[in-house]
């Protein structure tokens, strides 16, 4: 009997018109492949490096769909199932607006897709796809599934491999699409099956795509043990409590850190009240996190966010002054967007405020159009706050003035401006 084919397709970002090269691989396609048995044939297509082929052989289309790749997969979907080939659909966005999804698929998977995966594959060989398949709550054991990265090997990624650890945040953020997700739960992989995973790869640098790598101090301590022996190097994203321990920073550049992304968002102390930021509350904790990075020769990329109801001109500028002064390789000034299903969103929507219901759904470059206005920012303003302030940091006055002020090593520093010149080139162009 003909073995069925499945074909999981990565969407490209809704507002990404062109095709790029240097891509990191996705992350649950590899998961998905592993717990997929070999009755089935399976490939992956790459929407953000390719176009997609929609007259490909293939008896199902699978995709993982966040909010800002919605459009773009919802658009993929009507294609295949035009042809008459159903389409299924998870992800974070799926989880947090289900009956829009239902609209555009056979079939969405609510909650983690691991669960509900084996599932969807078997109803598919009878012939019996449902509507909808559910977790009920439940997560995922992360010490059973592993990752056949055999389906990535159609496409030259960039030479660094994305991974999980941890999987869930311990705060809550109001603007967060993680936080009513996963609601402060925080699952674990054993740290030994981590370094499994990794010795059995042959790269050298690893993105963990934890949505908060500093969740737990001991274990990431554990898993940075275990990884020390590797020899890798690595990068994560962490709040910034977790980094006020100078013994724990030296341990996560002993294992191999060489950058983390760390979510400052403001130095405006009413935002961050009103974002509900727990982890960034204590006072002087910013300068300690850079301190003791610095210290350790990690370079930091910083979350920012701009046009909050209580942010103004000065605020706004107080918080650049601060990232330009302690010369952050890399600053991402981005407008707050209202994700569906957080308590943000439903604040803005109850009171009238939002100038495009469903703004995923839109023709529009999300970062570069107003959603909303503010008390001190107009349409106008909010259209192009957090641009103005990228192209200001990424302009080369400022690059080479942090180049010559950085607290950094040469080697680092130049490391840094390198990066800062190709993140004007590629990424800030990207974003326009
Ligand atoms: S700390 Fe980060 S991942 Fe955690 S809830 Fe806040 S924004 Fe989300």
């Amino acid at each position: 009997m003909q073995k069925k084919r499945i074909t999981f397709i990565q969407p490209n970002l809704i507002y990404i018109k062109r095709k790029r090269r240097l891509r990191i691989e996705p992350t649950i396609y590899s998961k998905l492949k592993w717990l997929t048995p070999d009755d089935f044939e399976c490939e992956l297509i790459d929407a953000r490096m390719e176009d997609v082929d929609f007259d490909i052989k293939t008896d199902l289309v699978v995709m993982s769909v966040s909010t800002l790749t919605s459009r773009s997969a919802y658009s993929i979907s009507a294609e295949f199932r035009r042809r008459g080939i159903p389409v299924v659909l998870g992800g974070c966005h799926v989880t947090l607006c289900p009956e829009e999804a239902m609209e555009n698929a056979d079939a969405v998977c609510l909650g983690e897709s691991e669960i509900t995966w084996p599932k969807v594959l078997e109803d598919f060989k009878n012939n019996n796809l449902q509507k909808i398949y559910k977790c009920d709550g439940a997560r995922y054991d992360f010490h059973e599934v592993k990752a056949d990265r055999s389906i990535y090997k159609r496409y030259k990624y960039v030479p660094i491999s994305s991974i999980e650890f941890s999987r869930g945040c311990k705060f809550n953020c109001e603007f967060c699409s993680y936080a009513p997700i996963y609601k402060q739960q925080v699952t674990y992989r054993n740290p030994e099956d981590v370094a499994v995973e990794i010795k059995s790869n042959p790269n050298k640098f690893f993105l963990f795509v934890d949505e908060n790598f500093g969740n737990d101090i001991e274990q990431t301590s554990k898993l940075c043990e275990a990884l020390m022996p590797l020899k890798i190097k690595w990068f994560a994203q962490m709040s910034v409590n977790a980094l006020q321990n100078a013994d724990f920073v030296k341990l996560l550049a002993k294992s191999g850190c060489k950058c983390l992304f760390i979510g400052f968002e403001t130095t405006n102390v009413e935002t961050l009240k009103q974002m509900n930021k727990m982890a960034n509350m204590k006072k002087d904790s910013y300068d300690i996190a850079i301190q003791n990075c610095v210290d350790n020769d990690i370079a930091i990329a910083a979350g920012l966010i701009v046009g909050s109801d209580t942010d103004t001109r000065e605020s706004i500028n107080e918080t650049y002054d601060f990232v330009s002064k302690h010369q952050i390789l890399f600053c991402n000034f981005v407008n707050l967007l209202p994700f569906p299903g957080t308590p943000f969103y439903n604040r803005l929507k109850e009171s009238g405020r939002l100038i495009f219901d469903k703004w995923w759904l839109e023709d529009i470059a999300p970062y570069h159009t107003a959603l909303f206005v503010t008390e001190h920012f107009n349409k106008e303003e909010m259209t192009t706050l957090g641009y103005d302030y990228i192209k200001k940091y990424y302009s080369y006055r400022e690059m080479f003035k942090r180049f010559i002020h950085s607290r950094y090593k040469l080697p680092v520093r130049i490391m840094i401006l390198l990066g800062n010149i190709f993140l004007k080139y590629y990424y800030i162009d990207l974003t326009a």
